[in-house]
């Protein structure tokens, strides 16, 4: 499997004055393509990078916040080429398909192959996908889920951080992305900071770690310099995810 990082953007400036991309990441094995947390501009990210949309089997949406969805109904028209094909699923909290603050267009709906609401602790499956939403997050009271995608690949998504995660994602997997927004905690705000990170990587021993979400005062910290920070403090190799960063799995 590869990732491929479209975007890398996290806090409210970098996103919305598009100091950094987001789009989420595109996970991807023999031509297929699980789309994680298409954000904006996904859609044009995509095409710079030579992604047929045709090709995207599966969008997985950790939870509705803008950053995470705004290309979420582009994406899925894309890739059923404009209505023509039913070829594509969605897994996703059910406030975000039917929820009062929805981000999944209603006539959407009908042109889904399979539509499932992502719970904590359930396991999920299309085509040679398998993806579990490992823990609900704490994130600002918004239906939020950390993801185990094909039984490698951890995304820990926007959250507070708490004990419970320690004991819910799974340990030794093959990569960890975790959405490291800030450098130092922030206690009223449920976003991760390095410090977060570091007690996750230390106590799940990932073969690689990649942070990625970066705010304002991540970006003022430089993420290499953190990232390597990172690696000599747990002795696991940390990556700083870069707009369009592709990692093999
Ligand atoms: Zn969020
Ligand atoms: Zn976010």
């Amino acid at each position: 499997m590869k990732v491929r990082f479209l975007g890398t953007a996290g806090g409210r400036l970098v996103t919305f004055r598009l100091i950094k991309r987001s789009g989420g990441f595109l996970v991807s094995q023999n031509g297929s393509y699980l789309h994680v947390d298409p954000g904006p501009g996904a859609f044009v990210y995509l095409k710079e990078l030579g992604i047929d949309y045709r090709d995207i089997d599966l969008v997985v949406l950790s939870h509705l916040h803008l950053d995470h969805s705004a290309d979420l109904n582009t994406v899925i028209e894309a890739a059923t080429d404009g209505g023509k094909f039913k070829n594509v699923s969605l897994f996703a909290p059910k406030t975000a398909i039917e929820g009062e603050d929805r981000v999944l267009l209603p006539y959407l709906r009908k042109r889904l192959v399979k539509e499932e609401f992502l719970e904590e602790g359930k396991e999920l499956f299309y085509k040679d996908w398998k993806v579990k939403a490992v823990i609900k997050h704490r994130h600002h009271k918004t239906e939020t889920y950390g993801l185990l995608i094909n039984d490698e690949i951890i995304y820990v998504s926007c959250a507070g951080f708490e004990e419970r995660m320690l004991e819910l994602y799974p340990k030794g997997k093959s990569l960890m992305i975790i959405n490291t927004t800030f450098y130092k905690r922030r206690p009223n705000v449920e976003h991760l900071s390095v410090e977060d990170a570091e007690i996750l990587i230390r106590e799940l021993k990932p073969k690689r770690a990649v942070i990625t979400h970066y705010s304002m005062e991540m970006l003022e910290k430089n993420p290499d310099e953190v990232a390597k920070e990172l690696s000599e403090k747990t002795g696991i190799k940390v990556l700083a995810a870069k707009d369009g960063m592709e990692v093999e799995v």
